[in-house]
């Protein structure tokens, strides 16, 4: 057995399921897949990662075409990430009690740190390189990786937004944002669900940026990569935070840019029920951080 390709969440051996061609330099990169856990990754992944994460890659002319950071970043009041903001805040308002401390791992230029901060809540974020810098430059609490280890056992609710496909080794980081949890506290993280693409994977829009996008989880492989770190998975029991979270990604993808009137007399409760029903956005499991 060749002992490179077993799964980095369950150490079951994989297989190959097939290639997709990065939109970077036209580099092509090997998908497996684990039939144990279902994790999909990319094997030869870049690691170059100073190159792809840089200021073209923040501004929507990188790897991953559909993101533009540095327009949300500037334009909190315009941009539709500000329903993504909307719809995580109130997912912590009923995951925490009280004022909870948060931390935005991964947090980017830190818009979502901001909009915390602005309702009142005591929120920092981390994040690496040239975006942690255009943040902190606004004045938004942004630290890095390396001082992570000063707030051991310090936050209520830790929030990971679109941050898990990125990285190689999901337990890895999730026993860092375990560490930094308070014991009972929370650990939301949001990606998209490869469970509806588990026959045509390669028709998921999130596979058309391997350079950028390394790792897909199905509700049972992000379990099993919570329990392993520390977590209790749990089940979200309301939609209400992603009315809001589905309107952004909705709108993203018909690549609406500003928020307007007419987009918000839309019946959007309904509509994300529908939207949901298909790519099973809130299947994906939270964790509670457990004690010790
Ligand atoms: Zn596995």
């Amino acid at each position: 057995m060749n002992n490179e390709h077993l799964c980095p969440v369950c150490l079951t051996p994989t297989f190959i399921l097939g290639s997709q061609t990065g939109l970077l330099d036209g580099r092509e990169f090997l998908v497996r897949r684990c039939p144990l856990c279902r994790f999909f990754y990319v094997e030869n992944y870049r690691i170059d990662f100073d190159h792809i994460y840089n200021e073209n890659y923040y501004r929507g002319s990188g790897a991953d075409p559909t993101v533009d950071y540095v327009y949300e970043l500037e334009n909190p009041l315009r941009t539709i990430r500000g329903y993504e903001w909307k719809g995580i805040f109130s997912i912590y308002k009923e995951l925490v009690s009280g004022n909870g401390r948060w931390l935005d791992y991964g947090c980017g230029g830190g818009g979502l740190v901001r909009f915390a901060v602005e309702n009142g809540v005591d929120a920092i974020g981390c994040e690496e390189g040239w975006i942690a810098q255009r943040g902190q430059m606004l004045g938004i609490p942004i630290i890095p990786l390396s001082e992570l280890n000063k707030y051991a056992g310090s936050f209520d609710f830790v929030s990971a937004i679109e941050v898990l496909e990125h990285i190689p080794n999901p337990i890895e980081t999730l026993l860092q944002m375990r560490k930094v949890l308070k014991p009972g506290g929370i650990l939301f993280v949001t990606m998209g669900n490869a469970e509806p693409w588990r026959e045509r994977f390669f028709s998921w829009d999130y596979v058309k940026c391997p350079d950028v996008h390394i790792s897909f989880y199905e509700p049972e492989t992000l379990k099993r990569c919570l329990s392993k770190a520390g977590f209790l998975p749990r089940e979200f029991m309301s939609f209400n935070g992603f009315v809001d979270i589905i309107k952004f990604k909705v709108l993203k993808t018909l690549h609406i840019k500003n928020r307007s009137h007419w987009i918000d007399v839309l019946p959007w409760e309904a509509m994300a029920r529908v939207v949901d029903k298909h790519y099973k956005v809130s299947r994906q499991p939270y964790g509670v951080a457990i004690e010790g």
